[in-house]
């Protein structure tokens, strides 16, 4: 069994199976599945770490990330065949993600020796005003499933690079990219308690851990949860940032290049099978390109291999587990309930293995107000509704409780920059997919998206550090 890592120490507790959503009777491994007590007994050896990790010299924070990194560039194949094995995501898309967390620890390896302050002069005479940032203390960290070491990646790297400790509970589907990880940070040399990990259910480990004495928490997953943190970070007056949902809208004008267009939203919609809260699910399309754009999009639909997400030369790989691909075809049923066209796909898929493959569907003749253009479903399954213009596109664009990211396909600068300018999403993107931004650059959104600081790049800083204002007498 694979345990975790408390204060240090790899702790046993009930063995969970970790399943291979392409093929059921892969069993990946035994995982620990811990406590409330445990994730109680992590978060005071963390507490406990902070005394001494706070004033870890820049130098012992950025080797540690940067063996880390290292590791995980080494070893990205072995451990994106592991990713792909519990998460579902292809063997390509599981390693270039390994890639990009390494790629993310070596950033804040260099952040680490980036902490500067401000000097200034006071309205005083003869005073000076230090303007410092110290670390926040103890932070929890919950992941969701579907970036199982990106996302874990950009949490961690950050909280250590500005002298946080760390506990860590990462989604009960996939243990293994998160305990792999945590190994690495381990033998790494992060000290005792700096990186502890309580596998384990979010109904009783997370709970604790939202209750549990933080000084922070990040969240990554459901608005559900997400308003839940919020809720018990208020009640104890504690800092905490949620990424949460998306329903990204990608507009395709008129004027498009169509075959772009196509891969755009071909990528955007399905790739990582549909399960990436940046996915484009809204395909917002104006009247003159309209029946080529979905005739071509039908026809490139119809060409992707879904199947095992190891095999040779497939594109799409299963659902994550057979709750989310219920909860898929019971959007696809309410989406035809609701009068919406399904152009193609939707229906499960039959493969060598027993999982949960499903082949994406494209919905046409959706209005904005229908369940499946508003509700994220976290899958393969991508609306079209047709406008007149640009002014309507921008409108429904806008019109959703979202705001993560947004993309146009035009070659019209004035409405790639108006688009830019006026969409209410924390990301945009102009010819390219809403899904797959850099690793070095902010990441968030507005409105029911996300609450809080940014994440990655040098912006992390504003939730993983706290400001300090010194007044200096030196006379
Ligand atoms: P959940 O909110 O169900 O789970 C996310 C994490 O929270 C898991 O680790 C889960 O544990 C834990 N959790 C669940 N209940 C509680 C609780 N009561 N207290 C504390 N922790 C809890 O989301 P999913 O894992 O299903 O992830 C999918 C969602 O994540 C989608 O809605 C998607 O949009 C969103 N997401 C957002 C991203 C963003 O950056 N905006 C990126 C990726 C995903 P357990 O696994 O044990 O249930």
């Amino acid at each position: 069994m694979r345990s975790n890592l408390i204060a240090g120490e790899w702790v046993n507790g009930t063995a969970v199976p970790n399943i291979n959503p392409s093929d059921t009777s892969d069993v990946i491994g035994e995982f620990a599945s811990g406590t409330a007590q445990d994730a109680t007994d992590a978060i005071a050896a963390a507490r406990a770490a902070f005394d001494t990790w706070q004033f870890s010299a820049p130098l012992e924070r950025h080797a540690i990330l940067s063996k880390t990194a290292a590791e995980l560039m080494a070893r990205r194949d072995e451990l994106g065949e592991l990713l792909a094995r519990e998460e579902g995501k292809t063997r390509a898309e599981a390693t270039a993600e390994v890639g990009r967390a390494a790629q993310i620890f070596d950033f804040f390896a260099g952040e680490a020796l980036r902490l500067t302050g401000e000097v200034g002069a006071s309205t005083r005479p003869g005073v000076e005003v230090a303007v410092t940032r110290e670390p926040v203390g103890v932070v929890g960290l919950i992941t969701p499933w579907n970036f199982p070491i990106a996302i874990p990646a950009w949490k961690i790297a950050p909280a250590l690079a500005h002298g946080n400790t760390v506990v860590f509970k990462p989604a009960s589907l996939v243990p293994a990219s998160a305990h792999a990880l945590v190994d690495i940070l381990h033998r790494a040399g992060a000290p005792a308690g700096t990186v502890n990990l309580v596998m384990g259910p979010g109904r009783s480990v997370g709970q604790s851990l939202i209750e549990g004495d933080l000084d922070a928490i990040s969240f990554t997953g459901s608005t559900g949860t997400g308003a839940l943190i919020a809720a018990e970070s208020a009640k104890r007056m504690r800092r905490c940032q949620l990424e949460m949902g998306g329903k990204n809208p990608m507009v395709v004008l008129d004027d498009a290049d169509l075959d772009m267009a196509v891969r755009v939203c071909l990528d955007g919609a399905y790739f990582s099978t549909g399960q990436r809260c940046t996915a484009s699910s809204r395909l917002i399309v104006t009247e003159g390109i309209h029946d080529r754009f979905v005739a071509a999009l039908g026809e490139a639909i119809a060409g992707l291999n879904v199947g095992h997400a190891l095999h040779e030369g497939t594109q799409i790989g299963p659902v994550v587990d057979q709750g989310q691909l219920d909860s898929n075809l019971a959007y696809v049923a309410q989406g035809e309930a609701e009068g919406a066209m399904r152009q193609i796909g939707g229906e499960v898929l039959n493969r060598d293995t027993a999982g949960f493959f499903q082949r994406p569907a494209l919905f046409t003749g959706c209005t904005n107000d229908m369940t499946i253009a508003r509700e994220e479903i976290f899958g393969p399954v991508a609306a079209v509704i047709r406008v007149r213009d640009y002014d309507e596109a921008l409108h429904v664009a806008n019109d959703t409780p979202f705001g993560l990211t947004s993309g146009i396909c035009t070659r019209n600068l004035k409405h790639a920059s108006d688009f830019r300018r006026k969409s209410q999403a924390g990301m945009v993107t102009v010819n390219l997919p809403t899904a797959g931004v850099d690793f070095h650059t902010p990441f968030g959104g507005r409105k029911g998206s996300s609450f809080g600081p940014r994440e990655q790049g040098a912006y992390a800083r504003e939730f993983y550090s706290s400001i300090k204002t010194a007044y200096i007498n030196a006379g």
